[in-house]
């Protein structure tokens, strides 16, 4: 077993952030710990890699028990914190290179940069201060020193908050092609986001383990949830003709020419809206899907 957490209990003061969390991570498995915000996920991760102890339970990396020999676990796993924090005022190639040397790998050192600079992307940058990249960059840098020492075991937390859609995508390949060979555990707080890149999805809610399943049974629970479209046409629609949309449960106005729309079941209802439009000669001037309501997975989830 590449991660093992057994019984993992964190206060802050009297505040419980985890409470008797336990689950696995197999050895090549990509693995998506989703939550929202203030769930404990961030507080796990920096408990695995050796950062703050837990109040109470065991997390063993590699069969090896993280509060016995912090030093070898850290050779073990790669990092990437929350907010990436980074040195603005060094060179990308100055940086990667100051944390390879904390491995003290001076070895290979030239080698393994070189390496983590193509893999990553960042060729065009290397010799670019950290503080002038764009944000994308900033977070290439992150993977970077995570995947410096290569390590067998990725702690990814949060790897794609704050980007841009593209940035996304870029980012996302990276971690996928990065897990063929490596066990990856990610958290997140987007459904999507678990979705695009994991085989197996925990989530977490309020410090409690609330699911631990295979992807696809995961988005079968999330399929029976309503969706929500938002559109807007060039002219006033009446209610009652919207309402005769298939599926269409709800229909809500919330402007002049604008609608929450929702309905019910796995297809996406976005054509038959647009074919409704261009049948009724309207122009559609926006047609766009709600993200999933991680809230209502959870009360579905917990609620049995
Ligand atoms: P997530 O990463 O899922 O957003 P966190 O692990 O950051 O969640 O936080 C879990 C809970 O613990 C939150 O209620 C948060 O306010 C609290 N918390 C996190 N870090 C600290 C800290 N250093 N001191 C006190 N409370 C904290
Ligand atoms: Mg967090």
């Amino acid at each position: 077993m590449s991660i093992a957490v057994q019984g993992v209990t964190k206060y802050y003061g009297e505040q419980k952030a985890l409470d008797n969390v336990s689950f696995e991570v197999k050895k090549g498995e990509i693995v998506g710990f989703l939550g929202p915000n203030g769930a404990g996920k961030s507080t796990m991760m920096r408990i695995i890699t050796g950062f703050i102890p837990a109040t109470s339970g065991f997390v063993f990396v590699n069969d090896i028990d993280i509060s016995s020999n912090t030093t070898e676990i850290k050779k073990i796993i790669g990092y990437l914190p929350e907010n990436n924090p980074l040195y603005p005022e060094m060179y990308v190639r100055e940086y990667l290179g100051f944390v390879a040397s904390v491995y003290k790998m001076s070895n290979s050192l030239k080698k393994q940069i070189d390496n983590v600079i193509e893999i990553t992307g960042l060729a065009p940058e290397q010799k670019k201060r950290i503080g002038s990249l764009s944000k994308g960059y900033r977070q290439r840098v992150g993977l970077a020193q995570a995947l410096i020492h290569n390590p067998d075991v990725l702690i990814l937390d949060e790897a794609t908050s704050g980007l841009d859609p593209n940035q996304i995508v870029e980012i996302r390949n990276l971690i996928r092609e990065a897990g063929k060979e490596k066990t990856v555990l990610l958290s997140t707080h987007i459904m999507q986001e678990a979705e695009a890149i994991c085989d197996r999805v925990i989530i977490i809610d309020k410090g409690v383990i609330v699911a631990d399943e295979e992807k696809n049974k995961i988005y079968s629970l999330l399929k029976c949830q309503k969706q929500t479209i938002h559109v807007e046409f060039n002219r006033e629609v009446d209610k009652s003709e919207l309402k005769n949309i298939p599926y269409v449960s709800k229909v809500q106005q919330i402007r002049k020419d604008s609608w929450l729309i929702e309905a019910e079941g796995e297809e996406d209802i976005r054509p038959a809206i647009f074919s409704f439009a261009v049948k009724n000669n309207l122009t559609v001037l926006s047609l766009q899907k709600e993200e999933s309501n991680l809230e209502e997975v959870f009360r579905h989830l917990t609620n049995g």
